[in-house]
């Protein structure tokens, strides 16, 4: 492992007494990454067989689901580390809303799991930008949270600025699937040095991926070469 100071940093919080993190799902005492062992054997993990393409599992392993053959989605590739259900989504749900900003580092802990089994690693790493009313009424953009640890555990370059939200959209949670795509619709805007590059889009939970989808058609209109999606939790939904 190379030396760097956040490992330093870590090692010392690791040992010293008077940092003991506790699991945020249980309570215990513990040394690792926020969420015990046997809390994280509890989390929503995916089982059996999904569609390499958007995430969405699958009754049967397929090389694509009947929604990605009949309209692909922008990305090419899209990762899922949990489901958005049970215990994640109360969790993720008092980060984002209820103010619970010391959640931000287990959420990247989790988000960062099993890195060793990402395939092809990206040129830059970019969070799904917030609009910027929802910015400042949240305080913190929860996808930059984890593209940034991923970034940092990936050793890839983490761009904060090279996609933004050209105007204040209305929350897609709250919309049909018709809705949000006429919602999206010219909502990035792109700087063009992303030209050629294999990115990595990163954000909290995608429900109909629709939002990852319209960015990714953003890049590749600047002429990106190949747009990979990661998320903490995939909502099985049926609004996909
Ligand atoms: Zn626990
Ligand atoms: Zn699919």
């Amino acid at each position: 492992m190379p030396l760097k100071l956040s490992n330093l940093l870590d090692r010392f919080i690791n040992s010293c007494p008077f940092f003991t993190r506790h699991c945020v799902l249980c309570g215990k005492a513990n040394f690792a990454i926020g969420i015990c062992e046997d809390c994280q054997g509890e989390l929503p993990w995916f089982h059996g067989p999904s569609c390499p393409r958007c995430a969405i599992p699958l009754a049967v392993a397929a090389p694509l689901c009947g929604q990605c053959q009949r309209e692909p989605p922008g990305f090419d590739r899209l990762d899922a580390v949990l489901r958005f259900d049970f215990p994640l989504a109360g969790l993720v749900h008092a980060w984002k809303y209820g103010r619970r900003y010391e959640l931000s580092g287990v959420m990247a802990d989790v988000f960062t799991l099993n890195v060793d089994n990402f395939g092809e690693k990206p040129d830059l790493v970019m969070a799904v930008p917030l609009a910027p009313a929802r910015l400042a009424e949240r305080g913190f953009n929860q996808s930059e949270v984890l593209a940034r640890a991923f970034a940092a555990t990936l050793a890839s370059p983490f761009s904060a600025d090279g996609v933004w939200r050209k105007r204040n959209t209305p929350p897609q949670a709250r919309l049909t699937l018709a809705e949000r795509r006429r919602n999206l619709r010219d909502a990035f805007g792109v700087d063009p040095a992303v030209k050629g590059l294999h990115v990595l889009l990163v954000d909290d939970v995608a429900t109909s991926g629709s939002t990852l989808s319209a960015l990714a058609l953003a890049l590749k209109k600047q002429g990106v070469k190949r747009v990979s999606a990661r998320v903490l939790a995939r909502a099985i939904s049926s609004k996909t």
